[in-house]
């Protein structure tokens, strides 16, 4: 960061912005890596490169944070959302398998599908190819959410045509802002690059053939990314501790569990979350966010899902309630270890809670 100032290089390109790059692509265990302003132009770009334009439909899960489905919208096309299934909280497979079978036999295919790694966990990934690929409908993979998980041994941002990560101010690794696309298609992601530009012409008269974005992450951004990246392992060791502290404070709490890892991968544990089932537990989420308000202790529902979002009213919804339920039964629980007595207080915070109710 300080040699990228002292550098001179606080203009847009610089060697810090490449250096980002193949350090991305070396954790995502792809052949190159386009470093861009933020994770949502990566998934406008991706989709805009999958050939995505008016009137398309793209599936995505209903289950995600909404900037997945506005990087449709953008390409004025039609998300079609698909159910989550309970094992990952991600899009679920067999609903896509099924739903891929019927349109092509109907003649109604979607152009692209987008699958979201949530909360750090990767979609069951390999049905999901299987069927895009049979039917040749290209796949982008979300890992904005989950950069250093892994499904069956390979990295997350790698299981589609192209991932796309984000470094906004939230995420495990940030750049205050930022984000990018991986893949292994150099061709496209040189494509991705010159449009991220605003499709200058590599010629000095600045001429231009197609309509651009400025969209590329600035060089300053890029050190302060690859600083953070350098210590991915220790955040995630971090985060999965945070995770185990909730393990065990809801161990005994009758009803509660933790948002699941399915068996297909390991989960960065981004964002640890509890579901507490209405039948069985002694309090319901609104009490527990109530008493983590009450004791001056940030936390948030989960993603609200975007067949229930005003903004997406007339969008096709396949499948049942299990977004609709995880949304209305779970909480994401305070994950700030850093300040001091953080374990202390939350776990007096859920004790009150739950005293109050017996
Ligand atoms: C954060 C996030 C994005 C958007 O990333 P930005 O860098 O904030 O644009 C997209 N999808 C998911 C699932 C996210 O969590």
């Amino acid at each position: 960061m300080v040699s990228a100032i002292e550098s001179g290089w606080v203009a847009p390109a610089g060697p810090d912005l490449a250096a980002f790059e193949a350090d991305l692509a070396a954790v995502c265990g792809t052949a190159g890596a386009v470093a861009l302003a933020s994770g949502t132009a990566g998934l406008h770009l991706a989709l805009l490169t999958a050939g995505v334009g008016p009137g398309d439909q793209v599936m995505v899960p209903s289950l995600t944070f909404a900037a997945t489905a506005f990087a449709v919208a953008y390409c004025a096309a039609a998300p079609v959302f698909v159910d989550c299934e309970r094992r990952s909280w991600n899009i679920d497979p067999t609903l896509v398998v099924d739903e891929l079978d019927r349109r092509a036999a109907a003649g109604t295919l979607p152009r692209a599908l987008i699958t979201v790694d949530l909360y750090g966990q990767c979609a069951d990934h390999d049905p999901i190819i299987d069927a895009c690929r049979n039917y040749d409908v290209a796949v982008i993979e979300d890992a904005a959410e989950a950069i250093g998980a892994t499904y069956r041994g390979r990295p997350a941002g790698s299981l589609a045509d192209l991932g796309i990560l984000s470094f906004n101010g939230n995420k495990l690794i940030t750049a205050s802002g930022g984000g990018a696309v991986v893949g292994n298609d150099l061709e496209r992601l040189d494509r991705i690059r010159y449009l991220a530009t605003q499709a200058r012409q590599p010629v000095v008269h600045y001429e231009h053939t197609e309509i651009g974005f400025n969209y590329r992450l600035s060089n300053l951004l890029a050190a302060l990314g690859r600083a953070q990246l350098a210590t991915l392992d220790e955040r995630i060791a971090d985060r999965r501790a945070t995770r185990d502290f909730y393990a065990d404070l809801f161990a005994d709490v009758p009803g509660a569990a933790l948002n699941p890892i399915a068996d297909f991968g390991t989960c960065n544990s981004w964002l640890t979350c509890v579901t507490l089932d209405p039948a069985t537990a002694p309090i319901d989420v609104d009490a527990l966010a109530a008493a983590f308000a009450a004791a001056n202790i940030e936390c948030r529902p989960l993603w609200k899902p975007m067949h229930l979002q005003p903004v997406f009213a007339e969008a096709q919804m396949i499948g049942g309630d299990v977004s609709a339920d995880l949304y209305a039964q779970g909480l994401t629980l305070p994950s700030n270890p850093n300040q001091p007595d953080f374990h202390q207080r939350v776990t007096t915070a859920v004790r009150a809670a739950l005293g109050s109710a017996s």
